[in-house]
């Protein structure tokens, strides 16, 4: 019961995942465009007919139609369907690890196995009780379960937003060369917020040790801007403060922390040798750091 319970939770985190990915793609395109995300509705760059509900499916619309637009045949970028990818991607790591996974540092305070492992026990056990005697009442109910999966999504989320932020920085730095303050502003609250989702979806007790995580990561997010300001020349003071909240949120896993440690450090390195702006390559930099680290500890736990 758990098992089949845990595969349909991780799928539904991994398609949100997707369809998130598929507002990004917008994001990515009309934000540094100064264009609203909201209107005009999605439409063809060249022929400039709106995009159809059905025609809008993340990853798989863009496979039934081969890749060309339904009215004009003009060719649809293979970027679209393979950012809805990455970000359905990310979500199913980080829902996977976190459901599948035992946790570390942060995690290991606030969701664990047992929680469903013990629901299931109940489950089975009045199951096997309706079957031995189908003629007694048995109530059984999914409130449990459905708390624990909320929780599950949010931090699956909470964790895939940090990516995302990182995603989106290095899809617009690759594409413009720059990135709108805005922008920069949105990903640098990303991780901040959470960091205080995380402690707001802690149970309670151990409240002293959150807090010194929370310090921690906080204080590291601190001095990565202030040491990335420092190492990498010209740097953007926005971009700076967006990698290091980013740096500070990844402390929460320590696997994270060192893969961000060791990637920007290459970063900065070609940086100084080449002297090519490596904003986009730090942010990607961070999203693997972000996402091998927590495929690392759920690989050894
Ligand atoms: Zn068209």
């Amino acid at each position: 019961m758990t098992a089949v319970f845990l595969a349909i939770l991780v799928a539904w985190i991994a398609i949100l995942g997707a369809a998130f990915g598929s507002f990004f793609n917008v994001v990515i395109w009309r934000v540094p465009e100064g264009m609203s995300l909201i209107s005009p509705p999605s439409h063809c760059p060249k022929c400039g007919a709106r995009v159809r509900p059905f025609d809008n499916v993340p990853i798989l619309a863009w496979l039934w139609l081969r890749g060309r637009c339904r009215d004009c045949k003009a060719p649809i970028s293979v970027r679209y369907p393979f950012v809805e990818f990455l970000c359905c991607a990310v979500a199913a790591l980080f829902g996977a690890s976190i459901l599948v996974g035992d946790w570390i540092g942060f995690a290991s305070q606030t969701l664990s196995w047992g929680e469903f492992a013990e629901y299931s026990a109940a489950w089975d056990a009045a199951v096997a009780a309706f079957e031995a005697d189908p003629t007694q009442k048995t109530t059984l109910t999914f409130d449990a379960y459905w708390a624990t999966a909320q929780k599950a999504v949010a931090l699956s989320f909470v964790w895939a937003f940090a990516a995302y932020a990182a995603l989106i920085l290095g899809f617009v730095e690759w594409d413009k060369g720059a990135v709108p303050k805005s922008l920069v502003g949105v990903a640098t609250a990303v991780p901040v917020v959470g960091l205080l989702t995380i402690l707001a979806l802690s149970d309670g007790g151990a409240l002293l040790g959150r807090c010194g995580v929370f310090a921690a990561s906080v204080g590291s997010g601190v001095a990565a801007t202030l040491l990335l300001w420092r190492a990498v020349p010209r740097l953007e003071r926005a971009e700076t403060a967006a990698l290091g909240a980013l740096w500070g949120f990844c402390v929460g896993y320590w696997g994270a922390f060192l893969g961000v440690l060791l990637l920007s450090g290459v970063a900065a390195a070609v940086r100084r040798k080449t002297g090519r702006n490596v904003f986009g390559l730090l942010v990607f930099s961070a999203i693997l750091a972000l996402a091998v680290g927590e495929s690392v500890w759920f690989a050894t736990c």
